[in-house]
């Protein structure tokens, strides 16, 4: 056994106190933060408490309390100009001029302004929305002005939840010298392979950088998850302030924190994404596998098709819906392809907005179905069904009824006693021997500010960390016969990252039409996924699903609205305007399946390194144009869907900016392709590194091209198809 060995590791500068750093300006903060947010029936944001929370938080996660003092220093200044006194001196109408003034125009296609005056009206508003219990307000007042509760319509139903499954969780004192297989990651991919190969009777290390919180700590936080960017680290994130990554657009190259959405992120806890996600789960269809052959191959790109089709992938398609348990039907599917089984459970019940948009779809001749999800709409592995709350993407469910790696595959693999999970642990690299054969892992960690390590022998590696960390981890794994990284001899490696970048549309209707009842996703429509034409007339590449979006918290109503300039960031009209809006609000969404490119890349940043000293991930690339133009595309027709359905204002999503690089993210794919011819791909169609028959890849870096639909029932089946190719064939 090689043990785990100690040395000193960087230590976190201390912050100052907040009445420090705002130089006792906590009066002027109260009224600044009340002309954001003023009283009216309901309270002003500071009596809500949120000057503590830009006076707590802001020290301890981000160092805003310098931003604060910037801000109030600008409005001061404006207010100077304007009247000849401080902020605070003016009358509310002065006030609101200056906040206009500075905080840009509120009409869409507003700009100007200050941008710091701006982060500032969005970070007091969004603390004003968010949850009492998690440190963005301390009162439910702003909630119960709108109407607003975490809990389902009829409340939580009494069943039994069952906890955390740790029973497999090690000390790194229990650490052996040697597993049969070493699993990297415990997400989509991982906890397969993880239930598979116990299964199968192998010993199995899962290690996983993340930890494995309470249910409660990643079911509550409005300002700190993964779908609601303000700028703090998410619960399910790596500590921004040790993880950076970087960016290099243009010819120039910036270091990018974990909680920006350039940095690319899913979830790093045990089941990765699957732990908060919102589990859709589609399958990809027929031309999916086909995109090369379909639509050849666009000048700038390098679209392949997969070297397996639907029908190869058809039975874990199946596979993965009863392992992991899905609820559906094909019912309206214009795109459904051969299945060789009918979904496990029926589709959960449509939602208010579903039902008018089912009649906006009847107008226009569009083909409706419900959305399948990885979540239960009857009892299932001995799990509740969905109570239909309001808050269900980027959280944990209260009554585990969405069903993840975390409560499936790893219980079952728990269940063989043969499982091992190590958290908070990384893989730093996979070792080799002097004739290339892998053997084993590097790990290393941070115990209690000490640096911890150990390498731990394997039979086999499976890589599952996700697109862009897997990639990182075989550019990392260098040896003499491999100076570049293993199975990175033809430069493949951390190539073809790809995401999905969204089309959609916004749209306001003149009565109610929302009754939250989550996950919020119960229709959409197939029609758009390929064959499609653009608005000039020529054909586009693929296209996308389109569905009704997830139930919103408040805090992401308000920056929805305001971020297509239907809602004012300040003030009573701000206020009023939350309350008439959101009940009125629905968004139509979907993943455009995006046209790959040899440039969207991972590599290795020769210069930034982590907490731990190594070399960060730098990705650099961009969409192709294509990708614009179906997203243009995906975008009128939410829009046509939802003026058929009745919505009077309707705003079609703007173009994502070049600046933000590549699209990764939350649906991040494609970094080790597999495919036929070893110049082209990074694994066989079985997922083995080329040249290597005992490390695999079982993540979404396998995907050649990443369907117009969400991914993971695709990384779920493929994991499936891969291990039955391992086990029972010998591939
Ligand atoms: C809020 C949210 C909503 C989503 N909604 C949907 C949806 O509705 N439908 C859908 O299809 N997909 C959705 N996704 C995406 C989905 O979760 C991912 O596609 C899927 O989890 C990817 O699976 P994977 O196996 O590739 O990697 P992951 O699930 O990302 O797992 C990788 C794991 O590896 C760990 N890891 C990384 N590096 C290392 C290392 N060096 N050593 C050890 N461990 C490491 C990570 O911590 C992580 O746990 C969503 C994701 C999020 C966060
Ligand atoms: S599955 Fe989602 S909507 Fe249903 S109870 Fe769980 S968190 Fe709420």
């Amino acid at each position: 056994m090689q043990n785990g060995s100690s040395e000193a590791g960087p230590t976190a500068e201390q912050p100052r106190g907040a009445e420090d750093q705002l130089g006792g300006a906590r009066d002027r903060l109260r009224r600044a933060v009340d002309a954001v947010v003023p009283a009216d029936g309901t309270p002003a944001a500071s009596a809500v408490g949120v000057v503590e929370f830009l006076t707590s938080t802001a020290l301890r996660d981000h160092g805003w309390a310098d931003r604060v003092a910037v801000v109030l220093d600008r409005l001061d200044a404006a207010a100077d100009h304007l009247a000849g006194a401080s902020f605070a001196a003016l009358s509310d109408e002065q006030q609101a001029e200056v906040l206009d003034d500075l905080g840009g125009p509120d009409l869409p296609g507003g700009g100007g302004g200050d941008e710091e005056v701006r982060w500032f009206l969005t970070t007091v508003n969004a603390a004003y929305y968010a949850d009492p219990a998690s440190g963005g307000n301390h009162d439910p007042a702003a909630w119960a002005a709108l109407g607003w509760t975490p809990q389902p319509p009829e409340g939580w139903p009494a069943v039994e939840v069952p906890p955390p499954d740790r029973r497999a969780v090690i000390g790194r004192e229990q650490l052996q010298t040697r597993y049969d297989v070493v699993v990297v990651g415990s997400g989509a991919g991982g906890g397969v392979a993880a239930a598979e190969l116990t299964a199968a009777g192998r010993t199995v290390l899962v290690v996983e950088r993340g930890d494995y919180p309470d249910t409660d700590y990643l079911a509550a936080d409005h300002l700190r998850n993964a779908r609601t960017d303000i700028g703090l680290d998410h619960r399910t994130l790596l500590p921004s302030a040790a993880n950076p990554r970087t960016l290099e657009i243009g010819g120039r190259t910036s270091t990018v924190s974990s909680w920006d959405p350039r940095w690319g992120s899913n979830a790093y806890t045990v089941g990765g994404g699957t732990r908060v996600y919102g589990a859709q789960a589609w399958r990809f269809v027929p031309e999916d596998f086909r995109m090369a052959s379909t639509y050849g191959v666009p000048e700038g790109s390098a679209l392949a098709d997969w070297p397996i089709g639907y029908a190869d992938l058809e039975p874990y398609y199946s596979r993965a819906e009863w392992e992991i348990g899905v609820s559906g039907s094909t019912d309206g599917d214009s795109a459904l392809a051969p299945r060789s089984r009918p979904f496990p459970m029926p589709p959960l019940g449509r939602t208010a907005p579903a039902r008018r948009l089912a009649a906006g779809a009847a107008q226009l001749g569009l083909s409706t179905l419900a959305v399948p999800l990885a979540i239960n709409s009857t009892p299932y592995g001995g799990r509740a069904a969905c109570a239909r709350c309001r808050q269900c993407v980027g959280f944990a469910c209260p009554v585990e009824a969405k069903n993840g790696s975390h409560n499936t595959t790893l219980v079952r693999a728990a269940d063989t006693g043969r499982l091992s999970l190590l958290l908070g642990t990384r893989a730093q690299r996979i070792t080799t021997d002097e004739r290339g054969r892998v053997t084993g892992v590097v790990l290393v960690a941070e115990v209690d500010g000490h640096r911890w390590r150990a390498e731990v022998a394997a039979g086999d590696v499976v890589v599952s960390a996700g697109a862009v960390e897997s990639a990182r981890l075989l550019l990392s794994s260098t040896s003499a016969s491999e100076p570049t990284g293993l199975g990175n001899g033809r430069d493949q490696v951390g190539r073809h990252l790809q995401g999905h970048l969204y089309g959609g549309a916004l749209g306001v209707f003149d009565e109610p039409v929302n009754d939250y009842r989550g996950p919020g996703p119960s229709i959409a429509t197939n029609d758009h996924r390929h064959h499609n034409t653009g608005e000039d007339g020529t054909a586009l590449v693929g296209g996308g699903m389109l569905a009704e979006e997830f139930v919103p918290t408040p805090v992401g109503t308000f920056l929805y609205l305001s971020q297509v300039g239907l809602l004012s960031r300040h003030g009573l009209a701000a206020k009023e305007g939350m309350r008439r809006l959101m009940p009125r609000m629905q968004r139509v969404v979907g993943p455009v399946q995006e046209v790959t490119s040899a440039d969207s890349r991972v590599r290795l940043d020769p210069q930034v390194t982590d907490a731990l000293g190594l070399p960060v991930a730098r990705l650099s690339g961009g969409l192709h144009r294509e990708d614009h133009r179906t997203q243009a595309y995906l975008g009128e027709r939410a829009a046509e869907w939802l003026r058929a359905s009745g919505a009077e204002t309707v705003v079609v999503q703007g173009r994502r900016g070049d600046q933000l690089g590549p699209s990764s993210g939350q649906h991040q794919a494609g970094s080790c392709r597999m495919g036929s011819d070893p110049a082209h791909s990074v694994t066989d169609p079985y997922g083995r590194v080329w040249g290597h028959d005992n490390l695999r890849v079982v993540d979404g870096s396998l995907h050649v091209t990443n369907g117009g639909v969400n991914p993971v029932l695709t990384i779920y089946a493929n994991a499936y198809r891969v291990l039955d190719a391992w086990l029972n064939a010998g591939r």
